[in-house]
């Protein structure tokens, strides 16, 4: 077959691709099933690379790279290299789905608490009472930091802390492993990401201590089956919320304290300075240490990304893109609101 031939009929074979996730996305049927199957799969797959020291999804990624340099060195942009390239996306595409991409149209947790309308005085009672949690947590806690093998096990201890109404509360076994880009990743401004083809978690080993309980909590939440960014960030709160440890609820309650304080920013409400003006010595001895590591990466890449990001996001039904990450905390009110009403089991 020709190779112009070949790219068109694998051009096609995509287009059906994406016709037939569209379709199933709105199958109701279809998406339970599918809830009910990655319970197993994920189980029993995730922890098919997990006895690895290294990312497999990293080496796997790291690969395709050099094999499509390779490619496009030795054909140009011939129809050979996009024949290989069109191949390569079909197969992410049809994996990514099967694995894990649908689990972006399950049912969202709001229609699990059923929040009433969140307004700003609420923003205002939650960023007190974490700003008052935070400043005794960071004053009660040791300096020195836990292992990242302590704060898997913290992490996988917390699948107990989950609500038993919530979609996902299966036992998988995380270890997290070191990313093969910490510093490109740093200056795309990514702390962790998950790679639903290998089941792994994977995390930026260069971000400052006080992000790496909550980062790998959040790519643990991924793996349960949690997708969307905002429900990721919230069931990483509860897996840690409630944690023996103070290291990891203060890391949970300042990446929390800080989203409220930029969600009462973005209402335009200057109140939310004297939030950051009332941390503690040490909480801002932390908050120096992420701006310290924000401005040594910071640069234009990570604009790019952004928007990039934020398009991919929006395509995957989280129609708030990378606001979604902040937006965790309305999920959080309704859960302490139905939490103390003893709505939950
Ligand atoms: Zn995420």
């Amino acid at each position: 077959m020709k190779p112009k031939l070949a790219v068109f009929i694998s051009l096609m074979v995509l287009f059906g691709q994406t016709k037939t996730v569209s379709f199933l996305s709105k199958n109701q049927t279809f998406l339970n099933f599918y809830k009910t199957s990655y319970v197993k799969w994920s189980s029993l797959l995730g922890r098919l690379w997990q006895s690895v020291p290294f990312s497999v999804g990293d080496l796997f990624y790291f690969l395709s790279i050099v094999f499509f340099l390779y490619l496009f060195y030795r054909f140009r942009l011939g129809w050979k290299s996009f024949l290989w390239l069109s191949l390569y996306v079909n197969l992410l595409f049809f994996v990514f789905y099967l694995f894990w991409g649908f689990n972006y149209f399950l049912p969202k947790l709001e229609t699990y608490y059923k929040p009433q309308e969140i307004v700003l005085t609420d923003l205002h009672k939650t960023a007190e009472s974490l700003l008052k949690e935070c400043k005794e947590l960071r004053e009660a806690m040791p300096e020195d930091s836990l292992s990242l093998q302590e704060i898997d096990a913290h992490i996988n201890q917390g699948l107990v802390f989950l609500p038993n109404n919530l979609p996902y509360k299966h036992r998988v076994f995380s270890a997290s492993k070191a990313s093969f880009f910490s510093t490109q990743l740093s200056y795309l401004g990514v702390l962790g990401y998950y790679n639903p083809f290998t089941f792994e978690c994977q995390y930026n080993k260069k971000m400052p201590g006080v992000k790496w309980a909550h980062t790998l909590a959040h790519e643990f939440a991924h793996k349960l089956g949690y997708a969307p960014e905002d429900q990721a960030n919230f069931i990483g709160y509860l897996l840690l919320e409630k944690s023996s440890d103070p290291r990891l609820v203060y890391s949970a309650k300042y990446k929390a304290l800080k989203s409220v304080i930029t969600l009462i920013y973005k209402e335009n409400d200057p109140t939310y300075e004297c939030y950051l003006g009332g941390f503690s010595l040490k909480m801002k001895s932390d908050y120096t240490k992420e701006l310290a590591f924000e401005k040594k990466y910071a640069n234009k890449v990570g604009d790019f990304q952004s928007v990039a990001y934020d398009a991919f996001l929006k395509g995957n039904n989280q129609n708030k893109g990378l606001e979604s990450y902040n937006a965790f905390v309305y999920l959080l009110i309704a859960h302490q609101r139905a939490e103390k009403k003893g709505d939950l089991n």
